[in-house]
């Protein structure tokens, strides 16, 4: 029998191939049958979320459950306000998604469509080019310098059919940022009509002043887009829930394409409280730096090159095909991160885990060197 309706299916739908998350935990370790398995595949924060956000849950897990019948609210109203007075914008600048991948959909349904085209780079985040594609546009993947983004190369591949441009910084899975200079430098060269979508989900991790690119920039540039997660630094991956601040006119538009219910309850509630737990932040970002100067010691140690990183994660070349070094380090309980897909054909991409996780990761390493080197 033939499915002939699936002749019907957009072009742009044709080309896609399903983002392959890191792999879950529980079956992982079922299916090996391993006593400890860790993960750090998926950059999630190994403290998990601000313990101020968990206080709130145990303690109106009631009202939580009797209000699972209503909607939330769909305009995220005390969400935007903390936003607001956090960051010193406009509530009407604000979009909320359903994590940050909600809005790379919105800008793309916004401005993308057949016969146009987005530009991203190599070694990019994966769901940009899935995000382009869906629409029908066509991705333009622009070479990588460095590990980094090329951005005189990406400004260079700009034509008329050319709508919009991703950056992540700092970018995963490379880890490398742009300063603000070089975003500056980039925007003032661009034909104004372009959308920019800076794409800052590990921003909390950036330690250093001349990577930080505060909102008020887009009062400069008003076809740049940031986007802020609530997945990374404040631990709340499962709930998904992200956001983005723009010129007013755009929000209003991105807010057209976004379902009304986009975000749930839970996730607006416990985000709000995660945006103003800044011990909790540092904390994590404090982690973060001890393990990440602790695994860069022992890549120095062995002699694994690795890019700098400025999120928390980092990516080592692992002196062999990535997919059976990937093997190597699963079979010994430590899920990593293939980065093959991502054209880096012998990197492994690790996240900065807790310390008791850095030690496992750390003499798994220590075995693998001396595994690799009996080869
Ligand atoms: C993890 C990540 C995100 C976050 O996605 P969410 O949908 O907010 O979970 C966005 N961009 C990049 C580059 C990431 O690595």
């Amino acid at each position: 029998m033939k499915n002939s309706f699936l002749e019907n299916l957009n072009q742009g739908v044709l080309g896609l191939k399903p983002y392959e998350p890191g792999l879950p935990l529980e079956q992982t370790q079922k299916k090996l049958g391993l006593e400890k398995v860790i993960k750090l595949a998926s950059n999630e924060n190994p403290l998990g979320p601000s313990p101020k956000a968990l206080d709130l849950l145990k303690g109106q897990l009631n009202s939580f459950s009797s209000d699972l019948n209503r909607y939330p609210d769909g305009n995220a109203y005390d969400l935007k306000e903390a936003i607001s007075k956090k960051y010193s914008v406009d509530m009407n600048q604000i979009t909320i998604g359903n994590g940050s991948n909600d809005l790379i959909e919105f800008v793309s349904r916004c401005f993308l469509g057949e016969g146009k085209k987005a530009i991203y780079s190599q070694h990019g985040f994966a769901i940009y080019p899935l995000a382009i594609k869906s629409t029908g546009a066509v991705p333009i993947k622009s070479k990588a310098k460095n590990w980094g983004h090329d951005l005189e190369l990406m400004k260079d591949l700009v034509d008329d059919k050319t709508k919009l441009i991703f950056i992540a910084s700092p970018n995963n899975p490379t880890g490398t940022a742009k300063t603000l200079q070089e975003i500056k430098d980039f925007l003032n060269n661009l034909p104004e009509d372009i959308l920019v979508f800076l794409d800052q989900a590990y921003f909390e991790y950036i330690e250093g002043t001349e990577f930080d690119i505060p909102f008020s920039l887009i009062d400069d540039y008003p076809n740049l887009v940031i986007s802020r997660s609530f997945s990374k630094a404040h631990g709340l991956a499962a709930l998904r829930l992200g956001f983005c601040i723009s010129n007013p006119e755009l929000s209003n538009y991105l807010n057209r394409v976004r379902q009304p219910f986009n975000a749930n309850s839970l996730a607006l509630n416990l985000g709000k409280i995660a945006l103003s737990d800044q011990e909790h932040i540092d904390k994590s970002v404090k982690i973060n730096s001890s393990g990440m100067e602790r695994v860069k010691m022992a890549f120095d140690s062995f002699n694994y090159s690795y890019i700098e990183s400025w999120g928390n994660f980092i990516s080592f070349d692992a002196k062999q095909d990535s997919d059976e070094a990937f093997q190597y380090f699963l079979k010994k309980g430590v899920i990593l991160r293939s980065l093959k897909v991502y054209e880096m054909p012998q990197h492994l991409r690790v996240s900065i885990g807790t310390e008791e996780e850095m030690d496992f990761f750390l003499k798994v390493l220590e075995e693998y060197e001396k595994d690799l080197s009996k080869k």
